[in-house]
């Protein structure tokens, strides 16, 4: 019950508020970062909010308690080559050997789990496996996978279980396409990002060409997936609005479901150094020629949404990430680096911060919950988290965030909601608070309306021509981390 729900108090940093506008600024300033993925800045804006070690195992039980709807993330982060895009979880190429103690590892988690917190009687509205590359592993590790989870939760009706692959596995290997069906796996996700040669290069994706992609959708569809998900890329240094209309044209002749557009976010990355060579007028058109391309062979969002889809009523992503968006359902994160959120706490798995598997290797092996970081957060900060995630559907749910938080939107940002709706960049249509075409263009600075305020300073100190938290080798940037809604 949201009403009796207790949060801890906020930090100094997290009292007060500033202009809205200067936020709105601040975050169109530092669009490369302000963005759905709340940029958390982890050692200057919730050093406060961690938890010691020794607290960690019964605050994870506290914040379970009452918790009986979640979903659940597994994690694989094994690839065959690394994209010089990639800011995920990723292992380099000399641990794939550790691949099957990993799976154990991964198995030996969601028992503890079992034991720490209880699965009985809870239920899962969704399972997105993710990485990485979980097709990089046998399908019999996935298959297990799976009926150990299915040993421990009951899954809600309505639910479905979203798998990761790449258009090299998926056309090289359609035996694993066919196992993931038979093991009730009801929804493949599949990278295909951009499709000119030269910038396929340059972000180390030769493998992954044209008619790799056919073959593979093909094979997707062999298999009997229905529901198949394509994602494109935007946003890339020297990308031109042809070269993006030959991509999203390319995907469409597939004729999958759903496409999702991710914009490139630099941030952490091998070429995060070309971030200030892209600005938001290059970037806007290319959203701007997305939406209409995509219109105009019958897929649809709501305005500010990275899903389209073409199934009328089907929001288009897995029921995992659509319950975290629309509601902030909580959700286990299992893996390396895996990211887990309850109502009051959001934790990091070993590994988030060096993407090496030892640690977690070594959690397993003691027995203990492989939790790096672990923060019991104050209201604000988990509403700033909640609002970010809801812009992945460009709205937020007001009766979802009032029945979260016991507090109305308008209540809670009080001068933010006013100036949104005064500016014309959000509307209220329905239930929903959502992003008008004009909030679209601005939308980076609107997700700064809703972020806690110690993370609106750091925004509005942050210079984005001198920032070193894009680059790849800073302990504060290996800790800037924030949201890996999902992987493209
Ligand atoms: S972008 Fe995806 S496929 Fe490429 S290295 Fe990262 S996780 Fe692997």
């Amino acid at each position: 019950m949201a009403g009796v729900r207790e949060w801890r108090d906020p930090s100094e940093e997290d009292r007060g508020r500033f202009d809205p506008r200067a936020i709105f600024e601040a975050g169109l300033r530092n669009h490369h970062i302000a963005n759905t993925a709340y940029p958390i800045a982890h050692e200057r804006t919730w050093r406060p909010y961690r938890v010691p070690r020794v607290g960690v195992a019964s605050t994870v039980v506290r914040a379970w308690q009452g918790i009986r709807d979640l979903g659940l993330y597994v994690h694989v982060p094994f690839c065959e080559t690394r994209c010089s895009f990639c800011e995920y979880t990723v292992t380099r190429r000399s641990e794939h050997g550790g691949a099957e103690d990993y799976v154990a590892a991964l198995l030996g988690e969601l028992e503890l789990y079992e034991d720490v917190i209880g699965t009985e009687g809870r239920l899962l509205h969704g399972l997105d496996i993710g990485g990485g590359t979980p097709s990089f592993l046998p399908a019999e590790a996935i298959a297990r996978i799976l009926s150990s989870v299915r040993a421990c939760f009951r899954f809600a009706p309505g639910s479905d279980i979203s798998i990761e692959t790449t258009p090299k596995i998926a056309a090289s290997d359609p035996d694993k396409l066919t196992a993931y069906r038979r093991s009730g796996i009801d929804r493949i996700s599949m990278g295909i990002q951009v499709i000119e040669p030269d910038l396929l290069r340059v972000l180390n994706r030769e493998e992954n060409g044209v008619g790799v992609h056919r073959r593979a959708v093909s094979n997707v569809r062999a298999a009997g997936f229905e529901r198949l998900n394509l994602d494109l890329m935007y946003g890339f240094s020297g990308q031109s609005l042809d070269s993006w209309r030959a991509t999203l044209e390319h995907a469409i002749g597939l004729g999958p479901e759903y496409i999702t557009l991710y914009r490139m976010r630099y941030k952490l990355t091998r070429i995060s150094h070309q971030a200030a060579h892209v600005t938001l007028d290059d970037v806007r058109p290319m959203a701007a020629l997305a939406k209409e391309v995509l219109a105009d062979a019958g897929y649809r969002a709501s305005p500010g949404k990275t899903t389209y889809s073409r199934i009328p009523a089907d929001v288009g992503t897995s029921s995992y990430l659509a319950r975290r968006v629309i509601e902030g359902m909580p959700y286990l994160g299992l893996g390396l680096g895996a990211q887990s959120f309850t109502h009051t706490t959001i934790s990091y798995n070993d590994g988030a911060a060096g993407k090496n598997l030892a640690p977690y290797l070594k959690s397993a092996r003691e027995g203990r919950l492989p939790i790096q970081d672990l923060y019991d957060l104050p209201a604000v900060q988990m509403m700033g988290k909640m609002c970010s995630v809801s812009f992945y559907f460009g709205e937020i749910h007001l009766a979802a965030f009032a029945a979260k938080f016991g507090v109305s939107l308008d209540t809670a940002y009080p001068e933010a909601v006013a100036f949104l709706l005064r500016e014309g960049l959000m509307e209220v249509r329905g239930a929903v608070l959502g992003l008008t075409s004009r909030g679209v263009e601005h939308k980076n600075g609107v997700h700064a309306l809703f972020y806690a305020p110690s993370i609106q300073r750091y925004l509005l100190e942050r210079d984005p021509e001198r920032a070193q938290d894009m680059t790849r080798h800073r302990r504060q940037a290996a800790r800037t981390a924030d949201e890996e809604l999902v992987h493209v």
